[in-house]
This record gives structure tokens, sequence and C-alpha cells, in this order.
């Protein structure tokens, strides 16, 4: 009985993305639009009928995302919505338009996939709008597919929801679940037979508001005639299960691949007669399952088979469609992954073995699978003598810096010269439609490489131009070689590979293609030293080298699951240390090594998160620990909470920390007041994310308000993030207006 908890639905080419891109820009009508939603619904079904998948999923496709969907569902559009209707509101609420800002958007548990978060308020009102749910689930049966219904669950959604006025959406509850009752009952009436209720929620720590919630809702909603499976992902959801088990839901998910703990929960849920929906396939990351541990793992768990039912960890939304698209991976890696499709045959190899049925013609499938497994383990292409050896030979040199940062702070400011409130931008400057031209001109082989070198050095003299008029004090070369901070470096290193198609959506019609680090990962040659030497070259203010840390490295990409994370880490941290060193060498003063991802790599349960922090501080460190105490390392994080990370944040030891307190005011630099941080602070003073100008005035009581908070003898000035999204015309008078405006500052204080 295998199970599927949810399929993509951005299209194994992107269809969706397109088709809705073309809608968006009308150069496609409605019809258009939902013929080439229809078709990739039909071929998911088909794929996983066909895969021999018995729990198939309806609803969960979505134009956008599936907390929008449940905003629809429930009736809780906010009311500035209310112009609009059908799908021009759900995509005014997704996008935004002239008159409406979008919903805020942030990521899905500790993925890269983004939702909306529903904004409620506490006298809301809820009213259910059932027909995405209906269409779709007769749009399958229709062609001989009986689905189970995907649902948010009442909980999930309202913990993943705020509220304009400060009430806790959980006292929502009541209001809530009559409406899911009613749909409960509507599906039932249309003849459904599965419904599951997505509680991802629950393996956050939930607190008791949080459980009582969910005794509630579970209590509350009957369906005689449906059964109710409440699945959980990402992590263990022990103390939900002891209440779960006592409710009359018929079935309970647990993922087995990220959170092994569940295991604790399996004899409970034996003992109460339901169905164990055993997530073992990973829905989260791509490399083939070692199909007969899996078994083996299956078998020793404490449940009769029929009660069991063999699924993936989570919804495949988180991995790419198919390999079959892959023409470049290196033969052997490509044996080694399994995507989307490929794992819906190995949830169909699992079940079979499990039940000791005939393998048939899967006998091949199987006897592949082994041998994948057996020749990653012994791989050439993964190990790397070297690459161990220095790892496992850490010095003392190689993780901590020789003097305190107070040393070298002094040191720094002896040689760097810069003035009180020193102004610098995060890294990245306009990537221009001419700038994009360029890199693709390269990569596809129409431009020679001289060519391109010559291009981009063009633009890097321009950007070291416009920043030396506006008078900015440390510079950046513009990052005009980078498609992505990740992706970038991870070409240049060895054991780490790309896929051609390997899409997964991020939000909307955004996708990502993650790198693959499947083997030790060193760095063979220099990555940025040419660039930015050569921007040196050009002024005779310090130039900012610019990475990408070892945490964000890994956070966005799929990483091997065959050697600790901790090592993988700290492979990384070797190979960008290499590169620390190599532009030092080349005369850099200053170099600043992002971890944009740091704060959103946190582990769903505290339990973890020393264990996280130690690894990420310990990585971050062997990185930059080569940097000699003249050197200024800088580090930058978009979008982070420091309050309760401070101590970490400290143990990092940079030099420098740039951070977001534009938009999110000066909460994020009161808590290095707090904690009486000792370094450098980059405070961000105008948001990037909008093309609004900043006027110098503006900037003034900006600024004000950052010396208010923390000693300006320690304070740097810049903007909240990389300019790449912005135009020239928009950077260039922000920039000059801030560095205006920190001249005026600099006189008065
Ligand atoms: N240096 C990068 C840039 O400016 C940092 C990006 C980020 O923080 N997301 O683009
Ligand atoms: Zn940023």
């Amino acid at each position: 009985m295998p199970y599927v908890t949810g399929f993509p639905r951005i299209g194994e080419k992107r269809e969706l993305k397109f088709a809705l891109e073309k809608y968006w820009n009308k150069e496609i009508t409605l019809n258009e639009l939902q013929e080439v939603a229809k078709t990739l619904r039909k071929r998911h079904w088909k794929y996983q009928k066909e895969a021999g998948i018995e729990f198939i999923g309806s609803n969960d496709f979505s134009f956008y995302d599936q907390m929008i969907d449940t905003i629809v569902m429930v009736g809780a559009e906010p009311e500035e919505y209310n112009d609009l209707d059908g799908l021009d509101r759900y995509f005014a609420m997704a996008r935004g338009d002239k008159t409406h800002k979008a919903l805020a958007m942030t990521k899905w548990f500790n993925t890269n996939y983004h939702y909306f978060v529903p904004i409620l308020h506490k006298d809301q009102n809820f009213s259910l709008n059932l027909d995405k749910v209906i269409s779709e689930y007769q749009e399958a049966k229709a062609l001989g597919i009986e689905t189970e219904v995907n649902l948010i669950g009442p909980v999930t959604f309202l913990a993943l929801s705020r509220t304009s006025d400060g009430s806790n959406p959980l006292d929502l509850l009541d209001r809530l679940l009559p409406i899911y009752q009613e749909a409960l009952n509507r599906l039932e009436k249309i003849g459904a037979k599965n419904v599951q209720l997505d509680e991802p929620a629950l393996v956050r720590d939930p607190d008791e508001k949080l459980l009582n919630a969910l005794q509630k809702s579970y209590e509350t909603l009957k369906a005689d005639d449906l059964e109710l499976f409440v699945v959980t992902y990402f992590e263990h959801a022990n103390e939900a299960v002891e209440i779960l088990v006592d409710t009359s839901v018929d079935g309970i998910g647990l993922d087995f691949v990220h959170g092994p703990k569940n295991i604790e929960s399996v004899e409970k849920i034996a003992k109460s007669g339901k169905k164990l929906i055993a997530g073992v396939v990973d829905g989260r990351n791509i490399w083939v399952s070692d199909i007969e541990k899996k078994v083996e793992f299956l078998n020793a768990l404490p449940i009769d088979k029929d009660r069991l039912v063999v699924s993936t960890s989570c919804s495949l939304l988180h991995v790419p469609y198919t390999l079959e698209y892959e023409e470049k991976l290196d033969s052997n890696i490509k044996t080694w992954l399994a995507f989307a499709k490929e794992k819906l045959n190995e949830l169909r190899i699992i079940d079979k073995l499990y039940r000791s049925k005939e393998l048939g013609e899967d006998e091949a499938l199987l006897e592949a699978n082994k041998k994948a497994n057996a020749t990653r383990k012994s791989s050439t292409q993964i190990h790397n003598k070297s690459v161990q050896d220095r790892l496992a030979n850490l010095t003392k040199e190689e993780c901590e810096r020789s003097l305190p940062a107070t040393r070298r702070l002094e040191l720094q400011h002896e040689i760097l010269k810069y003035p009180i409130l020193p102004t610098t931008t995060i890294g990245s400057f306009p990537q221009t439609k001419e700038v994009r031209a360029i890199r693709k001109a390269y990569k596809d082989g129409v431009m020679s490489e001289e060519e391109y070198k010559e291009k981009i050095k063009e633009q890097i003299r321009y950007c070291v131009k416009v920043q030396e008029d506006i008078g900015l004090d440390v510079l950046v070369h513009g990052e005009f070689e980078r498609n992505d901070m990740v992706e970038y470096f991870g070409e240049f290193l060895e054991g780490v590979t790309f896929s051609q198609n390997g899409w997964v959506q991020s939000y909307g019609s955004r996708c990502v293609k993650p790198p693959i680090i499947f083997g030790d990962v060193s760095r063979p040659e220099p990555m940025t030293v040419e660039w930015i030497t050569y921007a040196q070259s050009l002024t005779d203010k310090p130039m900012k080298g610019m990475l990408t840390g070892p945490v964000t490295m890994l956070n966005w990409s799929f990483v091997r699951d065959d050697l600790k994370r901790e090592s993988v880490y700290k492979q990384m941290a070797l190979a960008i240390a290499d590169e620390v060193k190599d532009l030092q060498e080349a005369g850099i003063q200053i170099i600043q090594v992002d971890e944009a991802a740091f704060k959103e790599g946190y582990p769903l349960r505290d339990e973890n998160k020393n264990e996280y922090e130690r690894v990420a501080v310990e990585s971050f460190k062997i990185a930059t620990a080569v940097a000699k105490p003249e050197t200024q390392i800088h580090t930058h994080m978009c979008y982070s909470d420091f309050n309760d990370i401070m101590p970490t944040i400290d143990a990092m030891d940079a030099d420098v920390i740039s951070i977001e307190t534009a938009r999110n005011g000066n909460r994020l630099l009161e808590a290095f007041k707090n904690y009486n941080y000792q370094k450098e602070v980059g405070a961000g003073v105008y948001d990037i994310h909008s093309p609004r100008v900043p006027s110098k005035e503006e900037l003034i009581k900006e600024i004000e308000k950052k010396i208010q908070v923390f000693p300006a003898s320690k304070l740097w000035i810049n903007p909240d993030c990389g300019l790449k999204t912005r135009k020239w015309d928009e950077v260039i008078p922000a920039l000059t207006n801030m560095v205006e405006a920190t001249k005026e500052i600099r006189k008065r204080i």
C-alpha cells in the first residue's frame, strides 16, 4: 500500500511556471492557464498510478501556494483584497499589484519552500469554499483515480498564521473547526474515501496550547465514511502522537528519515489500532534509498503489517521531478540519485519486499539499487583521502584566529584607517539584462573566455568608479560573474555537481536548482581572486573580497547522506579557507564570508539546537581562521532575529557583521547592545527590496536612531542586503544619499 504525501506541481519542464508568467503578462488566457494545470495534474496522478502507488493525493496542486489555497478554502482573505475575487484576488494576495500589497512570505519549516502567512484577527469569521478541493478530487475520479484529499490541518493553519491585533491565532480554533467539519461532510457526500490533514506544526516543540488545540481538533472532527490521516513531517511528533492515539483519526503519518525518534511512538500507534503511515523514502533529499535497509527497518517496527503504510517522509514537493532529462550528469553519480518519479519506484519495491510479494520485473530495479548503493560506498569519485586527512588532523591555527577580536580590530584600524561610521555595501550591484546576457553567452559557448573576462571587467570598472564617485569607504567588485551566491562557488568545487533540470519550487513560479554535494569537497583552484584583485587594482580604497560561507553553501544544497553533516560542513569550510588564504596573499585586506542562510538552518527541535550551533560556528571559524589578525573578516546575515542567538554570533568571531536593520527597526541592533557586543556591526539603513530611493533626511534620521542604540565607534553604515535586484538609477541616488547622510552625522559627533 504505498503512499505519497504530496507530489510536486510546477511541472517537470516547469510548465506551470511558464504558463503562470505568461498569464500574468496577459499572453495567455485563464482558460489556457487552466488547461496547463489540468494537464499537469493528470500527468502527476498518472505517474503515481502507473508506479503502483495506492494512496495518491489530490489538492496537492496549487497555482501558487497551499497556504493561500487554505486561506481561500476557509474564507480568510484579508479585507483589503475584497475589491477583487477569484484568481485575481488569489494572485493579488500572492504577488501584490498596483493597489494591493502581497501577503508576507516565509520559509516552510526548515525547507527552502516559502509559504504565505495568513493574517487573521480576533473576530475573524470563516466560511467554507471547497470548490478547488472538490473539483480536483472529481477530476482525478473521472480519470479513474481515487485520491486522498490533501488539506492543511486546522492546527497547522492557525499555528502558521499571524494576527493584525496581536491576539493568539489558536484562539480561533472554535470558529475554524466547524468549517473543517463541513468540509469533511461535503467530501463524504461526494464519495471521497480518504483525507490527509497535514499537521507539521506539531513537530516544533509543541507547547500545551498547541497540543490542546490538536486534541480539541481531532476529538471534534468526525467523519464515519472517511478515513482521516493526520500526517507530520520533518521531525518527530511524539507529543502529538500521545494525543492522536486517543482520537478517532484513522492513521498517523510519521517521518522516520528526519525524525528518527518517531520510533518511540510506534508501539502506541500499534496498540491504538490505527494505521501508521511510515515515511521512509526521503522527500527532502535526492539519494537512492538503500531499499533492503528500509525493508529491514520496517520489519523491525512493532506493528502489524496490514496496519503499516509505506510512505514518503514528506511531500515530494522538495525534490526535483525526474532524472530522465539529465544528459550531462556523470553516469555513476546519476545511478546514486532518485528524484520524485524514481522515488515512486522505490516505494513500490519497498512495499512489495515488506509484504513478501513477488518482485517480478522489479527484480532488475532492486538489483540496480543494490549496485548503486555498493558502488557509491566504494567510489573513488566520492572519497578524497587528502581532504579526509586534512579534516582529521585540523590544527588549532586552522580553527581559531591568533588574536582576540578587540586586538585584531585595533590592528585593522591602524592599517585600514577608515573613518567613524564607515560606509560600504553588502556585495552585489545591479544584475542588469546586459550582465546576464554576458554570462549566458559565455556559458552557451558563443563568447570566448577572453571576451567574457573583458566584459565582466568592464562592469567592474564601472562599479568601482560609481562607488568612488559616491565616496563609499569600503568598496566591492559587484559580483557580476555570479548567477547565484551558492551555485557560483559550487561550480568550482570538487565533490559538488549540478543537474540540468533539477528544479525545485521555491515560491510561486520561482524555482531553484540546488547544487548536489556528492563527495569530499575541495577547491582545486582560486574562485574569486582574479576578479577581486582586478577590482582592487582600480582603487586606493580597500576592496572587500566576497565569499559564501560553509553553512549557507550546505543549507542551500542537496547534501550527501553517507557522511556526517558535520564533516561536510567542515570540508566546505576548508575549501573556503583556501580561498580566504589566496585572497589575503593577493593583498586583499577585508574579506566578507556571507552566511545568509545561517539562521534558517536551525533545527526544528530545541534539543538539536546546540549541536547545530556548535557545528555552524566551528565551520565558520575554520573558513576564516587563516585570516591574519590584520585581515578583517566580515560576515552578513539576512532576515534574522538575533535575540536568542547572540552568544553564537559572538562565537563566530567575525570582526564585522552586517545585518538587516532597516525593515526590522532597531530591535535587531538592540540585541547587540544588550549583549554588550564588542565587535563591529554593519547596520542596514534602507530596505533593498523596494525600488524607492530613501532621501538624505530620512537616512539621517535612520542613522541617528542606530547610534542611539549602538556605539557609533563600532558601527558601519550599509544597505540591508545585496543590490542585485535593483537598477543603477535606484542604487546610485540611494547610496549617494546614504553617504551624504553619514557625512552629516559624522560632523555632529
Ligand atoms: N553578497 C551577497 C549579495 O550582495 C549577499 C546576498 C544575501 O545576503 N542574500 O548579493
Ligand atoms: Zn542579505
